[in-house]
C-alpha cells in the first residue's frame, strides 16, 4: 500500500515516484491498451519500439544531447561498462593506431573513490594496454587513506595520447562539485585536455545522471549510467557514445585488440537501435515514466535547483552537528556530493542510536556503504524537499538532545 511506505534514502536501488509506480502497476497489466503487460509484451511490438524510440528522445532533449551523441540502451550495470568501455575504447586506439603495441595503449583513470578505483582495476585486469592512475586523491587526503577531496588540477598528470580518459563523477571530481557559492569552479580539469583532437574522456554517471545538466557533455566521448538511482530499476544501463566511439571491434580484432562479447560492442547496440537482443523491458519501461514525469515538472532546471536546495539543507544541519561534535563529515568541505551526504555520529553506538531513532520516524537506507560505514543520505530526484526537511529536522532533535554545548 502506498499509504505504508516510509522514507527511503537508500543508495540503490532508490526510492522511485509513487505516481510512477501507480501507473507501472497498470502497465504491468496492460501495457498502452494492448492487453497484454509490459513484462510480456514482445520487445519487437510496434508499441514497444515507440516507447524506447520516446525514452532515448526524451533523454536527447532534457540531457540536451547533441546529434554527434548516440543514445544507447543496455544491461550489466556500470559494472559491466567497467569492462566495455575498456574493450570498445582500446578496439578504437587499435584502428587509430594498429602499428602500436598494447604497452603504447595507455588508459587514464581518475581515481577519485571506490568506483573509480574498481574501474581502473578492472582495466589493468582486462589487460590489452597500460593503465595511468592520472591522480590518486588519497594522497591529498587528510590521513593519506580516504577518499575525501578533491585533488588540485596541477596534481592531474594526463598521458599524451590516451585511449581514454576516465572519471567518475559524483566522486569528488563532480562537473561542478557541491558547495554554497552559486558558481563553483569546475573541479574536473577540462582545460588541460587537449582540445585539437577527439578527447576520448569517458564518465561514470551512476550516481548522478539526470539530477542536473551534465556539464561540458559534448566534450566527452562516453557518459553511461545504471538506471537505479534517479530514473528506475536496476537492470537498464544507459549510454551516450559518441560517434567516433562506435568502432568496428571485429576489424580490431583482426588488426589484434582483444575480441569484444557481441552484445558489449557499441557498434552492436547502435546498428540494432539497442535491440539485438531482449532488452530489459520492464525498467525501460519505468525510466521511461519516470523521465516523462521529469518533464512535465520542468526538466532538469527544476529538479537541478530543488537538488541543490535539497543537499544545501543536509549540508546545513551536518555543519551545525558537526560544530558542536556530535557529526563529523567523511568528505572535505566544498568536496560533497550532490546526490550522497555522508557523514560519522560520532560516539560509541551513536551510530546506532541515530539509526534507530531515524527508523522510528518512518526513515530507512540511512546506513552507509558497507566498505565506509557511517552514514549516507542520498537524495535522488525522488527524494522530496519535504522529507529532506523531515531528516534535517530529526538532525537537529538528535544534535540539541545530544549536544553538551550550551546555546
Ligand atoms: N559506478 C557508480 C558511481 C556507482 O554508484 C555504482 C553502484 N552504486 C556502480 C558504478 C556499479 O553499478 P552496478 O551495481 O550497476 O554495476
Amino acid at each position: 500500500m502506498a499509504s505504508e511506505r516510509v522514507i527511503n534514502f537508500g543508495a540503490g536501488p532508490s526510492a522511485l515516484p509513487v505516481s510512477v509506480l501507480e501507473e507501472a502497476t497498470q502497465g504491468l497489466l496492460n501495457f498502452q491498451g494492448t492487453g497484454i503487460g509490459i513484462a510480456e509484451i514482445s520487445h519487437r511490438s510496434k508499441e514497444f519500439q515507440a516507447f524506447i524510440s520516446n525514452l532515448e528522445a526524451s533523454i536527447r532533449t532534457q540531457l540536451d544531447v547533441p546529434s554527434t551523441h548516440h543514445i544507447l540502451f543496455t544491461q550489466g550495470g556500470g559494472s559491466g561498462q567497467f569492462s566495455a568501455v575498456v574493450l570498445n575504447m582500446l578496439a578504437r586506439y587499435r584502428l587509430l593506431h594498429p602499428e602500436r603495441t598494447a604497452e603504447d595503449a595507455v588508459m587514464d583513470y581518475v581515481v577519485t573513490g571506490s568506483w573509480s578505483k574498481k574501474a581502473a582495476e578492472e582495466a589493468r585486469r582486462l589487460g590489452g594496454g597500460r593503465v595511468n592512475v592520472v591522480v590518486d586523491s588519497r594522497g591529498h587526503s587528510k590521513d593519506g587513506k580516504a577518499f575525501d577531496n578533491i585533488p588540485p588540477h596541477d596534481a592531474f598528470q594526463f598521458s599524451e595520447d590516451p585511449a581514454l580518459i576516465y572519471y567518475c563523477e559524483n566522486e569528488t571530481v563532480d562537473g561542478v562539485e557541491f558547495s554554497h557559492e552559486e558558481s563553483s569552479p569546475a573541479s574536473f580539469p577540462f582545460h588541460l585536455l587537449k582540445t585539437d583532437a577527439l578527447v576520448p574522456l569517458v564518465a561514470d554517471y551512476s550516481s548522478s545522471f539526470m539530477c542536473r545538466p551534465i556539464p561540458r557533455l559534448a566534450d566527452h566521448a562516453i557518459i553511461y549510467a545504471g538506471a537505479q538511482k534517479n530514473i528506475g530499476p536496476a537492470g537498464l544501463t544507459i549510454l551516450i557514445v559518441r560517434q567516433d566511439c562506435i568502432v568496428d571491434v571485429d576489424t580490431a580484432a583482426k588488426l589484434g585488440a582483444a575480441p569484444v562479447p557481441i552484445t558489449m560492442s557499441y557498434k552492436t547496440l547502435a546498428d540494432s537501435g539497442s535491440l539485438y537482443n531482449t532488452p530489459s523491458v520492464l525498467p525501460i519501461y519505468i525510466a521511461g515514466l519516470v523521465l516523462d514525469r521529469m518533464q512535465r515538472h520542468g526538466g532538469l532546471k527544476h529538479y537541478e535547483e530543488t537538488n541543490r536546495r535539497k543537499a544545501l539543507k543536509v549540508y546545513d544541519v551536518l555543519k551545525e552537528g558537526e560544530a558542536v561534535g556530535i557529526f563529523r563529515g567523511k568528505v572535505q568541505e566544498g568536496a560533497g556530493s550532490w546526490m550522497n551526504v555522508v557523514f560519522e555520529v560520532v560516539g560509541a553506538d551513536a551510530e546506532k542510536e541515530f539509526l534507530d531513532g531515524a527508523e522510528k520516524r518512518g526513515m530507512k537506507g540511512l546506513k552507509g556503504h558497507r566498505s565506509v560505514g557511517g552514514i549516507r543520505v542520498s537524495l535522488y530526484n525522488a527524494v522530496t524537499e519535504q522529507e529532506v526537511d523531515q531528516f534535517v529536522e530529526y538532525a537537529r532533535e538528535f544534535i540539541k538532545s545530544h549536544s553538551t554545548v550550551q546555546s
